[in-house]
């Protein structure tokens, strides 16, 4: 038995040199300890708040192996390859893999020579994987992306529910589950299901300070989306999330019209070109997917710039993995959504029309109007986040659009009432549902067509509304129909009222709505690097000169590694490389992220290129 301080010793010292990191962060000392130490762990940590070092350190400093369980198959072979980089013992075994690869892989095993086995889940189903289990040594189990097993989550994978066998089979060894998603729902969810209650729970704060969060109207999404990224975000890498397959491929065909390199991804691709396209995103500089939300789960490319949607987001759950995708380096980067009346009312037909019983759609409705709430809000979008997640907040973060460019609150009661009264004659009167756009035609008094057809110009409403203009007549309809005192239905979403509704027609409530600022937020780059990370110092024109140099140096050597670049070197350790400019061996290894093994295959050619710079 090894005691407590040793424990603690042994992590400190894989930290440093397999890693080449100084200090742990947040809670991943405590946690270690404790999973090295023997004891059960459920950790929920934001993206990027360096979960994997969580069950990597316990797995080298306790005897036997660490089998991670991790749903992302496509992207073992990577996380094998990053940590043998650094000198890990890894190796995985899932269905893509060639029959003899996999048993060199399970002889690795079984002779105790691998410190970390990846395994996807189902194959910890078969009877093969557990034979083969029992025939070594398990120092740990990892269950990665554990909201997996959560059934009311879109990430459920039936397998994770038979992962209950771990503790069952292997009661000695401890099990750590780890995931990013954050609400006390899901956490009680994985407790339960993975028979975890007795573990340790750790929650970091969710807060990811380096992302700014802006919502935006949607107005020509295209166009918005550009603008973004030629005035912010030019030559980065991000994603952008679009709800179907069909819009992947229009905007990546789009933006790359538009002279900015972009790939498409989505379910309906077949795996040969999706693997590839994921593989050019993380190793190729500057790269944008578009993509579905099929996209990204433990995608760890740790510069991803920007997260834009083009669609709403049906849950902030949802919103919050995904924009956390941006920005795992601790650097600025950006979350950008383009919300409209038609996606309110795109995801309130989709709920309506959904198979499931009453139940599930009660469900998916709470998960929009939370959503919902999020674009509409006047206050900070983070205090939001944070307290939808059940987290203390500052009430202005500042780095947010609502902080950076306060939207007014008005009052919209007489407006609500104008609206709904127009939808309520269309239907008492005449016995007419139509959708949005005739009901503003007619408060605004305008003889189209369609108006005439139906004699709407008849109406008692008709021009009531000339005070508004359109677009503020759009964000009326939209914020009432987030705020459920209208409804859409039917295929053609026609609106309708809704028993909340009559409150504002009776004159019995009053409606608070949000006025777009003037000048939407284009908000200043804010330099707030997270906690613990490098922060990112501004380069002096030479220091910049040899940045460029080693980012040279290093896409060479990637290449003929078959590596990602940010698996040789970080950016943040290439700057702090430029800054310090060290001389020697051991200076550079005095870097952050300069662990013993990359300083032993990269360190001279690191040292000759500063010499040649
Ligand atoms: P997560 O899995 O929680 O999203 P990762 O484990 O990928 O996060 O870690 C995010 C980034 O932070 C990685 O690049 C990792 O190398 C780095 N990192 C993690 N822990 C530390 C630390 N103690 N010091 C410096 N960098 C760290
Ligand atoms: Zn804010």
């Amino acid at each position: 038995m090894t005691s407590a301080l040793t424990v603690a010793d042994r992590a400190q010292t894989v930290l440093q040199r397999v890693f080449g990191y100084a200090a742990f962060r947040g809670e991943q000392q405590e946690i270690i300890e404790h999973v090295a130490g023997g004891g059960d762990a459920l950790v929920l940590m934001p993206t990027g708040g360096g979960k994997s070092l969580c069950y990597q350190i316990p797995a080298l400093v306790r005897p036997g192996t660490g089998v991670v369980i991790s749903p992302l198959i496509a992207l073992m072979q990577d996380q094998v390859d990053a940590l043998r980089t650094l000198g890990v013992r890894a190796g995985f075994l899932n269905s893509t893999q060639e029959p003899a690869e996999r048993r060199r892989t399970e002889q690795l095993f079984t002779a105790g020579e691998l410190d970390l086995l990846y395994v996807a889940p189902e194959g910890l189903g078969t009877f093969g994987v557990q034979q083969l289990l029992h025939r070594g040594k398990v120092a740990l189990f990892a269950i990665d992306e554990a909201h997996c097993v959560s059934q009311w989550g879109h990430d459920f994978r039936p397998d994770y529910l038979n992962l209950s066998i771990l503790h069952e089979q292997w009661p000695d060894v401890p099990r750590i589950a780890l995931t990013a998603t954050a609400t006390s729902a899901t956490r009680e969810e994985i407790a339960t299901r993975l028979e975890l209650t007795g573990a340790r729970h750790f929650t970091a704060s969710f807060d990811r300070p380096n992302i700014q969060y802006r919502i935006v109207p949607k107005q020509e999404p295209k166009r918005q989306l550009l603008e973004f990224l030629r005035n912010e975000h030019a030559g980065d890498a991000g994603i952008v999330y679009c709800l179907s397959r069909a819009s992947v491929e229009k905007i990546a065909d789009f933006l790359v019209q538009n002279g900015i390199p972009a790939l498409p991804y989505h379910a309906g691709l077949d795996a040969g070109t999706r693997a590839a396209n994921q593989s050019r995103f993380l190793r190729e500089d500057g790269l944008v997917m578009v993509a579905t939300i099929a996209f990204g789960m433990g995608i760890d490319k740790p510069d991803v710039r920007f997260v834009a949607h083009l669609d709403l987001p049906k849950s902030v759950e949802g919103y919050y993995q995904e924009t956390g995708r941006a920005g795992r380096d601790g650097q600025p980067s950006t979350a950008w959504l383009a919300y409209g009346l038609q996606d309110v009312v795109q995801q309130r037909k989709m709920i309506e029309s959904s198979e499931g019983d009453f139940a599930h759609r009660r469900n998916l409705a709470a998960h929009l109007d939370a959503m919902l709430a999020l674009c509409e809000t006047v206050q900070c979008r983070r205090a939001q986040l944070l307290a939808y997640f059940g987290q203390p907040a500052d009430p202005a973060c500042g780095n947010c659009d609502t902080c950076l460019t306060p939207p007014e609150s008005w009052d919209g009661t007489v407006a609500a009432q104008k609206l709904l009264s127009t939808v309520l004659r269309l239907q008492r009167e005449r016995g007419q549902k139509f959708g949005a756009g005739q009901s503003i035609d007619i408060l605004l008094g305008k003889t189209t067509e369609k108006v005439t057809q139906f004699r709407h110009h008849e109406l008692s409403v008709f021009g009531i509304g000339a005070d508004l203009r359109e677009q503020e007549w759009r964000g009326v309809v939209r914020q009432l129909l987030a705020q459920g005192l209208l409804a859409v239905e039917g295929e053609y979403g026609v609106l309708t009222l809704t028993d909340a509704s009559a409150s504002v027609l009776r004159r019995e409530r009053e409606v608070m709505m949000r006025r777009e600022p003037e000048k939407a937020a284009r908000a200043p780059r804010a330099r707030r690097a997270s906690s613990g990370a490098a922060p990112a110092p501004d380069l002096d024109p030479a220091a910049a000169k040899v940045f460029e140099k080693l980012r040279e140096w290093r896409a060479a050597a990637a290449k003929e590694a078959g590596l990602p670049a940010y698996v040789i070197f970080h950016d943040a350790t290439l700057r702090q490389i430029a800054v310090a400019r060290p001389g020697s061996l051991a200076e550079l290894s005095a870097i952050s992220g300069v662990g013993e093994n990359k300083l032993a295959k990269y360190g001279q050619q690191v040292l000759d290129t500063l010499a040649a710079s």
